[in-house]
């Protein structure tokens, strides 16, 4: 009965990225907005950010020190007349000529005639006379007009994800309002007779409804924003509706109820909705069972994509966030307008062996310790991938390829943040 009727598409973990990167670049973010940069955070660009001057828009001095004439200082020490004082926002009303030196601060402008900063620490002054100590050549210490950017240069591009820096841009070409790609709206729908409300109290046979929170976590931290649909049954008619709903979103994502138990009806619904599956499994632990597809709507009744892509997590509570950073994220951030990110991985050093069976590419709960070289990492202990308590003390995965079943310690093992 269940998935008897979906034919079983079992992929390795790079082809089934592969896969969801290739349908990634084919989506279309969903509509634009204008939002108050302040609010920008996390938000994507869905316009080009230009220079409206050059940046800097004057020689800028990037020391405290004196502007002078690097000719000047052909023989060190020099003394040079100090004919004025240049502070950040002052104007050019200083001329500094040969033999004469201005004080200057960081970030202030560079007088007209000087053509180099010696920095205050190689200078010592007496009264109006400075003694310089060390020879400078022209532009030392000095960004020149527009050497950052030119006026109408472009220095952000739509799909350029707000983030600390990208809003500094913003904020300095004076954009105090943005017009950015609207979130993606992402149906949550958890399935399983075991689940309650969060808010219900449970009895002592079934489980409290863990899955659609963290899920509405890992969509939001990735640009989308989560609609939380009512638990779904193990019961075809009311899964079919709540589908159905869900697929009203821009993407739907199903949690639990698609492994090979009698009760996982999540595939056998969704093929009746004509669904294609792109793939129904990769060999990895955890999430294995993770299905990927579309449904495809009547040509031209929407008005950007013919499709509406669906995943069907692990219910597992580690499978389903562990399926949701590998595979769902680089589709949502599409849908969000930016180009998906690569996957991060860095290294550290195993503190103790593992042995684990062949055949899968695994993503290991681990605690890293310690930076740089003394980098260390170490699987936590867990009771498998039902375990939330045991996730939430991990902060990485370590990287087990699908060919190796012993490492010993002292190894540097690729491990991917949490
Ligand atoms: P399933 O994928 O439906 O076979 O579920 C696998 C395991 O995950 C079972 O132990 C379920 O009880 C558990 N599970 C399924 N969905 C959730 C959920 N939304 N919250 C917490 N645990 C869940
Ligand atoms: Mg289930």
């Amino acid at each position: 009965m269940p998935s008897s009727s979906v034919s079983e598409k079992i992929l390795s973990f790079e082809e089934a990225r592969h896969l969801i990167e290739k349908h990634a670049s084919r989506v279309h973010p969903c509509g634009k907005e204008l939002i108050e940069l302040v609010d920008g955070v996390g938000l994507i660009l869905a316009e080009p950010i230009l220079a409206d001057r050059n940046l800097p828009p004057f020689p800028r001095a990037t020391r405290d020190g004196y502007a002078i004439h690097a000719a000047d200082l052909e023989h060190v020490p020099a003394v040079l007349h100090i004919v004025g004082e240049v502070k950040a926002g002052a104007e050019d009303a200083v001329n500094v000529r040969s033999g004469e030196a201005a004080a200057i601060m960081t970030g202030a402008p560079v007088p007209s005639g000087a053509d180099a900063v010696v920095m205050l620490e190689h200078t010592s002054r007496n009264a109006e006379r400075v003694e310089i100590n060390k020879a400078a050549a022209a532009g030392d210490n000095i960004v020149p007009a527009g050497a950052e950017a030119k006026r109408g240069e472009r220095l952000l591009s739509p799909g350029a994800r707000l983030d600390h820096a990208t809003i500094a841009v913003a904020a300095s070409v004076g954009k105090s309002s943005l017009l950015v790609y609207s979130k993606p709206r992402v149906a949550v729908l958890a399935t399983g007779d075991e689940l309650v409300d969060i808010d219900v109290p449970p009895p002592p046979n079934r489980i409290r409804n863990s899955n659609s929170y963290s899920l509405a976590a890992q969509i939001q931290a990735a640009g989308g924003e989560p609609v939380l649909l009512p638990i779904a049954p193990d019961d075809p008619e009311r899964l079919r509706e709540l589908i159905a709903d869900g697929l009203e979103a821009d993407l739907l994502l199903l949690a639990g109820g698609v492994s090979m138990g009698k009760y996982d009806l999540v595939e056998q619904v969704l093929a009746e909705l004509q669904a294609e599956f792109i793939f129904t499994g990769t060999k990895i632990q955890p999430g294995k069972p993770i299905v990927f597809g579309r449904v495809a709507f009547g040509a031209g009744t929407l008005a950007r994509d013919d499709y509406k892509y669906f995943f069907g997590l692990p219910g597992n509570p580690v499978s389903t966030m562990v399926t949701f950073e590998l595979f769902v994220r680089p589709l949502l951030e599409a849908l969000a307008g930016m180009s998906p990110r690569k996957l991060v991985f860095l290294r550290a050093r195993l503190k103790s062996e593992i042995r684990t069976k062949l055949g899968l590419k695994r993503f290991l709960p681990a605690v890293l310790s310690g930076e740089f070289e003394q980098a260390e990492v170490e699987l936590i202990r867990w009771q498998g991938s039902g375990d939330i308590a045991a996730m939430a003390r991990a902060n990485c995965y370590i990287v087990i390829p699908p060919d190796r079943e012993q490492i010993e310690a002292g190894e540097w093992m690729p491990i991917l943040m949490r």
